[in-house]
C-alpha cells in the first residue's frame, strides 16, 4: 500500500488503476512486490510481444544502451538504418517516420494525409474520415479523430476537418467522401472500441473510392500490427495495403515507440523542418524492435499465432457463460452473457490472471510467445471466474 499512497500523491489522477503493484516478470508471469505472481494475457496492452524480459530482447536492449543510448536526429545510426531497413521489408513499405507512441503515429500520418493533399490539390481539401467508434489516441488532433463522443468533452475546441462514417456503412462512406477529404482512417479491428472486425465488403470499398479519387488510405495497426492477428499486418488478411500504415504498442517490445509507414506515393511528402521527435528512432528502442522483428518474421512463428488464437478460442467456446468470440488470432474480444466485464477482470486480478477489458467484453492480448502451458492455466483460472 506504501507505494500506492505515494504513487497517487505524486501522479496525476488520470487512470482508473487496479491495486496491483507490479515489480518484476518473466515470460507470461509478472510478479507484485508481495510475491505474487500473475499470468499476463494483457501484456501491458498488447506492448509486451515477447513477454516480459525475453533474453534476446533483453540483450539486445542492454548492449545498445551500454554503447550509445540517444543521439539527435540529425546524425544518423546504424541501428535506426537496420531496424527501418528490416521493417520495410517485412512490411513491404517503402520509408517511415519514427515517433514514440501511437498516438504520435497517427498524428504523423495526420500531417502527412494534410499536406500530400496541400501540396497537389492546395487549401480545402483537409477533411480525413474516421470511423464512429475508433480509438486514434489522446492528444488534441487523435481524440479529435477518434469517432467516440465520450472523448469530445472538456478540452474544447478540438481540431477540426474530421468527419465520421459508420463502419460498415457503405452508403454512409460513398455520401460523406467528397472532395474536402484527403483520406480515411480505419482500425482494421476496432480495438478499444471492442474488439470488432470491419467487414470486407467495406474495407474493399474504402480502398475502391479511395483509389478513385487520389484519397489516402490510413491504417491504424497500433493495436492490430506486428503479428498480432497472425499476419505481419492484419491488412494481409484483407488483401489490402493502406498508402499509410501506423504501428507502435508491441513493435519494440515493450519500450516507447511509434511508426508511420509509407509506400511510395507519401514517402517524399515530409521534408526537412516538415515534421521531428526528439526521441524518434531511439537507438535502444531501434535495438529492441530489431528483437522483436526476428523472432516475429523467424519461421513457423505467425502460424504458431494463429494456431495458439484458434486453441484460445477452442478453450473459450467451452465456457457457457462466453456468448461470442471476436478479433483475429491472438487479440481476442469475449462477449460474456451475464457477468460484467470490469467485476470479472477484477476477480481475475485476485485470482492471479491480468486481462483487458472493450467496451463491454473481455479482451485478451497475450505475448505473442505465450505457450500453451501458459493458455490453459490461464483459461482455467478464467473458466473458473466465468462458472
Ligand atoms: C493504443 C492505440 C492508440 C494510441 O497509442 P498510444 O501509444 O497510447 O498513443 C492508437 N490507435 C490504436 C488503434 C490503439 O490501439
Amino acid at each position: 500500500m506504501k507505494t500506492i499512497e505515494q504513487f497517487n500523491k505524486y501522479v496525476m489522477q488520470s487512470y482508473g488503476r487496479y491495486d496491483l503493484v507490479l515489480d518484476k516478470g518473466e515470460e507470461v508471469t509478472s510478479v507484485d512486490e508481495d510475491g505474487k505472481s500473475y499470468i499476463d494475457f494483457g501484456s501491458g496492452i498488447g506492448v509486451n510481444s515477447l513477454g516480459y524480459c525475453n533474453d534476446e530482447w533483453v540483450n539486445a536492449v542492454c548492449s545498445q544502451a551500454k554503447k550509445l543510448q540517444h543521439t539527435s536526429n540529425y546524425y544518423y545510426t546504424k541501428v535506426q538504418a537496420d531496424f527501418a531497413k528490416a521493417l520495410c521489408e517485412t512490411t513491404g513499405y517503402t520509408n517511415m517516420f519514427f515517433g514514440n507512441s501511437g498516438a504520435e503515429a497517427n498524428e504523423c500520418a495526420i500531417k502527412i494525409a494534410r499536406k500530400y493533399s496541400f501540396d497537389k490539390y492546395g487549401k480545402g481539401r483537409h477533411n480525413i474520415i474516421t470511423l464512429k467508434n475508433s480509438f486514434h489516441g489522446r492528444t488534441l488532433a487523435t481524440i479529435s479523430a477518434t469517432g467516440q463522443d465520450v472523448f469530445h468533452n472538456y478540452f474544447f475546441p478540438f481540431v477540426e476537418g474530421f468527419v465520421n462514417v459508420e463502419a460498415n456503412n457503405i452508403a454512409d462512406l460513398r455520401e460523406k467522401l467528397d472532395d474536402s477529404v484527403c483520406a480515411v482512417m480505419f482500425e482494421y479491428i476496432q480495438g478499444e472500441g471492442g474488439v470488432i472486425k470491419l467487414e470486407q465488403e467495406f474495407v474493399d470499398e474504402i480502398f475502391k473510392l479511395c483509389g478513385e479519387k487520389d484519397v489516402l488510405t490510413i491504417a491504424d495497426e497500433v493495436q492490430t500490427g506486428v503479428g498480432r492477428t497472425g499476419k505481419f499486418l492484419c491488412g494481409e488478411h484483407f488483401g489490402h495495403k493502406a498508402d499509410l500504415t501506423t504501428l507502435a504498442k508491441g513493435l519494440a517490445g515493450g519500450i516507447p515507440i511509434g511508426v508511420c509507414l509509407s509506400g511510395d506515393k507519401c514517402a517524399k511528402v515530409l521534408t526537412p523542418g516538415t515534421h521531428a521527435s526528439t526521441f524518434g528512432g531511439n537507438p535502444i528502442v531501434c535495438a529492441g524492435g530489431m528483437a522483436v522483428l526476428n523472432t516475429v518474421n523467424s519461421k513457423g512463428f505467425l502460424d504458431d499465432v494463429v494456431k495458439k488464437g484458434e486453441y484460445f478460442r477452442e478453450k473459450l467456446k467451452a465456457i457457457p457463460e462466453v456468448v461470442s468470440l471476436s478479433g483475429e488470432g491472438l487479440m481476442i474480444g469475449i462477449e460474456l452473457k451475464s457477468k460484467d466485464a470490469h467485476d470479472v477482470a477484477a476477480k481475475a486480478l485476485e485470482k492471479g490472471l491480468l486481462i483487458l477489458t472493450a467496451k463491454e467484453k473481455v479482451r485478451l492480448l497475450p505475448p505473442l510467445t505465450v505457450s500453451y502451458e501458459e493458455i490453459d492455466a490461464g483459461i482455467e483460472i478464467l473458466a473458473e471466474i466465468l462458472s
